[in-house]
């Protein structure tokens, strides 16, 4: 039996919508909560995620700011705009958009950001929050994947959960967020002997390595859910011939748009041998932005002592 697909469109448009109550809510009670992103220099993919954060909190009534600086920007001066968006009470979110120019010192200036205004969650205090499991602002994407999971009723509790990749921004938070729901979770890496074996223990298996459809049919558990967090592009018909078992549609798409995105797993395996899966695009991806606004409203929310939901 094919998978079944996990729409990250579908159960986007479901958390908008609740956000979309809240903030009216709020808005009754005088408080517009507000968002500031900052842009450094000109790299085209962070301008597209940055605008389309701004015009997310356009379409759910929510403040934006977009401040774009500079690709010769110093540290000294992201520190003071750091500080002085930390003392605004209009602004309860910051976001500085990654990578940073090479001559800023990144980790200096997301340090930098009042924990309280952490819609990223990337700061060392909010880490500690995560790992304690108290209430704090979490990394958007490992957020989503949690919600994916709980509004599609797949079952955390007791389960095994595979997570390949350990990075800071996925990996790491998300084998918490599952541990803390209680899975049992291993983490795998570039280092992990018999990555396919371990990953086949997995009744969840979370791909995030970045590598494109590097998971195959004999990482997959049969009848598994399996979460692709991968955003590869593919731009040549090499490429596309040597992951799909059929690439005609791929093939055509190519020819159509000039890319092909692809996940770190194989669709055509996932399709066939996953109980679950989310497909790329339209599964994790749409999660992303929704969390980030849903982390500006709990953090609108915890700075004014009100109380937010426990989950993003
Ligand atoms: P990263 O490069 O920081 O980390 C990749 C991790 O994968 C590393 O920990 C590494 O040990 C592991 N890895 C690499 N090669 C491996 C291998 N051959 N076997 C086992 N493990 C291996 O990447 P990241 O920031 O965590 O992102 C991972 C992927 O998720 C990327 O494709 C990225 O584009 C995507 N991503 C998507 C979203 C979204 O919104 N959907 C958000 C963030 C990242």
């Amino acid at each position: 039996m094919a998978a079944r697909i996990l729409d990250g469109n579908k159960i986007r448009d479901e958390i908008k919508q609740e956000l979309a109550e809240q903030i009216q809510e709020l808005k009754a009670s005088g408080i517009t909560p507000g968002l500031a992103a900052v842009l450094v220099g000109e790299d085209p993919a962070s301008q597209i995620y940055v605008r389309s954060k701004v015009k997310t909190c356009e379409s759910l009534g929510l403040y934006s700011e977009k401040i774009e600086w500079p690709a010769d920007t110093t540290t000294e001066r992201l520190l003071e705009l750091v500080r002085d968006l930390n003392s605004r009470n209009d602004i309860d979110g910051i976001l500085v958009q990654l990578p940073l120019p090479p001559q800023v010192d990144s980790k200096l200036v997301l340090e930098a950001i009042d924990p309280a205004k952490d819609v990223d969650g990337f700061h060392p205090v909010s880490v500690g929050n995560l790992v304690r499991n108290r209430p704090g602002l979490v990394p958007c994407t490992p957020a989503g994947i949690i919600e994916i999971l709980r509004r599609s009723g797949v079952a955390m509790k007791g389960a095994r959960a595979v997570v390949i990749g350990r990075s800071d921004i996925v990996g790491k938070p998300v084998a918490m967020l599952l541990l803390h729901n209680h899975a049992t979770v291993t983490i795998c890496h570039s280092r992990t002997q018999d990555l396919p074996g371990v990953a086949r223990e997995g009744d969840i298996l979370v791909a995030a390595m970045g590598k494109p459809a590097f998971v195959t049919g004999d990482f997959i558990k049969p009848g598994a859910t399996v979460i692709d967090v991968g955003i590869n592009r593919l731009t040549t018909e090499e490429e596309i011939r040597e992951i799909y078992h059929d690439p005609t549609g791929p093939l055509e798409k190519l020819k159509a748009k000039g890319s092909v995105l692809v996940g770190d797993v194989q669709p055509e395996d996932a399709r066939e041998k996953a109980g679950a899966f989310t497909p790329v695009p339209g599964g994790v991806g749409p999660l992303t932005i929704a969390i980030l606004m849903s982390n500006t409203v709990r953090a609108a929310k915890l700075r004014r002592g009100m109380r937010a939901a426990a989950k993003a």
